[in-house]
């Protein structure tokens, strides 16, 4: 007995479905905003072995209620402060679906060309809209941008190529990579994965960006020894406080000592949308890649990240195999992008129809407001924060995250931090940098707005 389910029923359920996440969404802020449940106990509630039988599909909706809910992280909350944001919007949930519907495969332009040709065409809008070199473009047929699943996979996939360019000159294990001792894990995650000998983590100053000096000679001291250095990384934004390392510096010693420059903006890079936040973002013609991620604050739900290379070739040399199955006549005449040549997996969804809906619903300028906001709500909070005796900022606040303590030290902080915590009104994050603790508010959730923040004020000055 087979049990398809028939377009009547699809139908209906599929409303069903889509009432189901409109109340979530309408609801979402009056949830406790982190789950409070024991490890063990969702699972617990699913059964040990699959049904033998078809069940009804109420069921499974239910269980939506009976079983998810109580598991649930509501980073769709615009109470939510923690990490950074992981923010979605309608139109990208409904082309979510729509794909999902469609299943298509694009590893190869052949086997989807609207996946391919679109993706391209969105990216191409990107470069303009963020102030991104030209020859970026895939127009350009030099440079291209390509969606990939994570931020991690965009960066480790560069350092591949970092590495593959230079694998006549030393040993995997005598090549060394550069970030700054702020960088995300990611990079050195990345190196680990690409199997390259050192990761370098660069000091910073008191804004916690790199220190050029440093890395000049961290390089030579390098070259010295007999290794060989591959790439530095910089970032636009980093992630415990949004510092901004001095690209364009670091950008002119990778040029002199030969390395492969990734940028990683993978928070900040949705900023630079809005022209007055590429005072972070200097020329980037330099640069070899580029990786930003709309799933942290363009309202495109998690996954989707963008990587560009201002030279794809290096790139395709690096990643492409062609097994006879995969051979087909357009990949044949080099004038179509095969995308599965970009990055490590072979299959890919159509990703590019949430960034493409994002960007016709809201237009340029309905994501630049949005945007706009959200740093606006950060410099109130962290204006509130400096004008209180409590409270110390922590760093610099050039987009939307505030990073602060409570002077009575780490032990009141920790403790204020867990109490919103606890409070479920609100999340943010406790984090370290050496010896001091601190707390991230984040604020970029897509519906966070003034009353959000006043009520997390409220929490934090009641709690303090
Ligand atoms: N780079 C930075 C600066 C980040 O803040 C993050 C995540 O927060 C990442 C990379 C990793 O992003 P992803 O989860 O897309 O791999």
């Amino acid at each position: 007995m087979t049990s398809h389910m028939s377009p009547e029923e699809f139908r209906k359920h599929g409303y069903a479905v889509v009432d189901w996440v409109a109340r979530y969404l309408e609801t979402v802020e009056d949830l406790p905003v982190l789950p409070s449940v024991e490890p063990g106990a969702i699972a617990a509630m699913v059964p040990d072995h699959a049904p033998e039988q078809p069940e009804d599909f109420q069921a499974l909706l239910d269980d939506l209620d009976r079983v998810v809910m109580p598991g649930v992280t509501n980073w769709q909350s615009p109470n939510w402060f923690a990490y950074f944001p992981a923010n979605a919007s309608p139109p990208a949930i409904l082309a979510e679906l729509a794909a999902a519907g469609l299943g298509q495969q694009g590893m190869l332009w052949s086997t989807s060309p609207a996946t391919t040709e679109i993706e391209m065409q969105v990216l191409d809008w990107l470069v303009g809209l963020m102030g991104l070199p030209d020859g970026w473009r895939n127009a350009s047929g030099l440079g291209g941008g390509v969606i990939q699943m994570s931020a991690s996979d965009a960066t480790h996939a560069v350092l591949v190529v970092a590495r593959h360019r230079r694998r006549h000159e030393a040993s995997v294990e005598d090549m060394v990579v550069y970030v700054s001792d702020q960088a995300h894990s990611s990079i050195e995650k990345g190196v680990t994965v690409a199997g390259i000998g050192h990761c370098r983590k660069v000091p910073v100053d008191d804004a916690f960006a790199m220190d050029v000096d440093a890395l000049e000679s961290m390089i030579a001291a390098d070259e010295e020894r007999g290794l060989l250095p591959i790439a530095v990384v910089s970032a636009i934004g980093t992630t415990a406080t949004t510092a901004v390392d001095p690209v364009a510096a670091i950008g002119r010693v990778a040029h002199r000592w030969d390395l492969w420059h990734h940028v990683d903006a993978a928070y900040a890079g949705t900023a630079m949308i809005c022209e007055e936040f590429r005072i972070h973002q200097p020329d980037l013609s330099q640069a070899d890649s580029y990786t930003f991620n709309p799933h942290k604050w363009m309202m495109v739900n998690f996954d989707c990240n963008v990587l560009w290379v201002s030279d794809r070739q290096p790139l395709i040399d690096t990643m492409s195999i062609v097994p006879p199955y995969l051979r087909n006549d357009a990949s044949d005449t080099g004038a179509v992008i095969d995308y599965r040549d970009w990055h490590v997996p072979l299959g890919r969804r159509f990703r590019a129809l949430k960034l493409w809906w994002v960007l016709r619903s809201y237009g340029a300028e309905g994501i630049r407001e949005v945007v706009r906001e959200h740093v606006r709500l950060a410099a109130e909070m962290a204006d509130r924060l400096r004008a209180d005796d409590r409270f110390e900022l922590f760093a610099p606040h050039p987009f939307g995250l505030v990073c602060f303590t409570h002077r009575d030290g780490i032990e009141r902080t920790r403790e204020l931090a867990a109490a919103i915590n606890a409070s479920g009104k609100a999340a943010v994050t406790p984090s370290q940098i050496d010896d001091t603790w601190f707390i991230r508010v984040s604020i970029g959730q897509t519906t966070t707005g003034q009353r959000h923040v006043d009520a997390l004020w409220g929490l934090i000055d009641q709690l303090a």
